[in-house]
C-alpha cells in the first residue's frame, strides 16, 4: 500500500467562477490560475502522483504549455488516473479537506462525489470530503485564498 499527500492553494478574486471537484460552487468569486483553477482536483492529482512517487501536477502539466491554459482539471485528473493505474496501482480511498471562508460548500459534496467517482473509478463511499474555515486567520480566513488538502491510498494490483 502507498499513501499520497497533496496540497493546493489558489488566490480568490471577484468575477470568476469557483470550481471544486468539477462543480461550480460560486459564480461570483473564483480562483486565479493558468488552468480552470480547480484547487480540489489539483490537490487530488498531487496526492495520486505522490503515492506513485511520480512528478507533481506542475511538472506534468506546465503553465508554460499553452494547451494547459484554461484547461479542464477533470480532464487532467483522468489522465493522471490512467498514468497511475497504468503503473499497476488501484485507488483504495481519498480524503479531502477544503479550506475556505465563504461560500459554504458542504451541500455541494454529493455532486462533487458523483463527479469524481467515475473519474477515479472509485465508489463514492471511498471519497471523503470535509469543509472548514480558517476562523478569519491568514489568507484563507481573509477570503483571499482557497486551500485544499488531500490524502489517498493506493494498493498494488495483484
Ligand atoms: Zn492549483
Amino acid at each position: 500500500m502507498r499513501v499520497g499527500l497533496g496540497r493546493d492553494v489558489h488566490r480568490v478574486v471577484l468575477g470568476r467562477r469557483l470550481l471544486l471537484g468539477g462543480v461550480c460552487v460560486s459564480e461570483e468569486r473564483g480562483c486565479v490560475a493558468h488552468s480552470d483553477g480547480d484547487c480540489l482536483v489539483h490537490a487530488l492529482m498531487d496526492a495520486l502522483l505522490g503515492a506513485a512517487a511520480l512528478p507533481n501536477v506542475g511538472v506534468l502539466f506546465p503553465c508554460s504549455d499553452e494547451k494547459n491554459r484554461g484547461r479542464d482539471s477533470c480532464e487532467m485528473l483522468r489522465e493522471v488516473v490512467e498514468i497511475v493505474y497504468g503503473r499497476g496501482f488501484r485507488l483504495a480511498n481519498v480524503d479531502l479537506v477544503v479550506q475556505l471562508e465563504t461560500p459554504p460548500v458542504s451541500h455541494f459534496f454529493p455532486m462533487i462525489r458523483d463527479r469524481l467517482a467515475p473519474l477515479l473509478d472509485l465508489d463514492g463511499s471511498a471519497i471523503g470530503l470535509k469543509a472548514t474555515t480558517a476562523e478569519g486567520l491568514g489568507p484563507v480566513g481573509g477570503g483571499e485564498a482557497v486551500e485544499v488538502l488531500c490524502v489517498c491510498l493506493l494498493e498494488e494490483k495483484v
